[in-house]
């Protein structure tokens, strides 16, 4: 649990440098360590709004789900910066933006995330992964219901909550030991008899629900920020690698939304492989040591002591 959080914000630091650069570019000049500046000029290190939502996203649910209680820290995120790397919010999805404002007023909170067609992008899943700690003593219908509504928060459409749930499903497989293929095919399983799937949205996961995404050739796989692209991106870096290192750094190399697939790769490498292969002088160049350290710790302890408590 612990090398998720980790995992999670050091693929979204070593995505940030690079963000909206080309897979070209990256394959002259691939990121091999942490880095720092680039496209927001920020020092090594920093997580940016995927990281920040998704430490928010843990302290709400130290004491379980509330949406209310989500929603305030995200609210607490866009207006005083709260679980920013340094305090500013340097980088936000539209789709976040508007949902947030919504989630400022007097909107039930699952009702705030734009729900066309049009607002699938990953800025849901991208900080979902703490519903999987959360819950992951619970049965898979209960990883997947939290995390598809915690989706609508800012992403309200069937599709993101379905991405959500199907991320949090595999989560949960690895956290139980399960290698990725067959944490794949097992939430495949599930998915496809949950009575929460939109079974029209079935579709546009086919991929990402088969292990055989892993021989699919890199040029297969988009990096961009559409939801579906990025869980088959994250997916498909843990399919084929062997190690933390490669995992997210094959994420972000893939180029264009860097930081996210960094992130949602990471955060699934970091269960796989643990806290302790996450690179020391990758995760000691992430800034508030002490605060992050004392949230993980708490969180953690929650998801293991407290995890019967709703
Ligand atoms: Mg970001």
């Amino acid at each position: 649990m612990r090398g998720a959080i980790y995992g999670a914000l050091v693929g979204d630091a070593l995505g940030v440098p690079v963000e909206f650069t080309t897979r070209e570019q990256r394959d002259i000049n691939p990121v091999v360590s942490m880095r720092g500046f680039g496209t927001w000029q920020q020092p090594p290190g920093t997580w940016s709004d995927d990281g920040a939502l998704l430490l928010c996203s843990a302290e709400a649910l130290l004491d379980g789900y509330s949406p209310a209680r989500m929603a305030d820290g995200f609210v607490r995120w866009i207006s005083k910066g709260h679980w920013s790397a340094h305090g500013e919010v340097f980088d936000i999805g539209n789709g976040t933006r508007t949902a947030i404002r919504r989630l400022a007023g007097s909107i039930e909170p699952e009702q705030a995330g734009g729900a066309d067609q049009n607002d699938n992008g990953n800025g849901s899943l991208m900080r979902i992964l703490p519903v999987a700690l959360r819950f992951a003593d619970r049965p898979a219908a209960t990883v997947a219901e939290v995390a598809a509504r915690a989706s609508r928060l800012t992403h309200a459409h069937p599709r993101s909550s379905l991405a959500c749930a199907i991320y949090c499903v595999v989560a949960a497989r690895l956290l139980d030991g399960a290698q990725p293929n067959d944490a794949i095919r097992q939430t495949a399983t599930f998915i496809r008899n949950w009575s929460g799937t939109p079974v029209a949205e079935l579709a546009h996961f086919d991929r990402a629900l088969n292990p055989e995404l892993g021989a699919l050739p890199c040029h297969e796989i988009a990096s961009g920020g559409y939801v579906v692209e990025t869980l088959e991106a994250a997916l498909w870096c843990l399919l084929t690698t062997t190690n933390y290192q490669q995992a997210v750094l094959a994420a972000v190399n893939l180029g264009a939304d860097t930081d996210t697939t960094g992130c949602v790769a990471g955060g699934l490498a970091g269960i796989l492989y643990g806290e302790r292969a996450i690179p020391l002088q990758w995760g000691s160049q992430l800034p508030r040591q002490e605060e992050l350290g004392q949230l993980v710790t708490r969180f953690v302890a929650q998801c293991i002591n407290n995890g019967s408590a709703s």
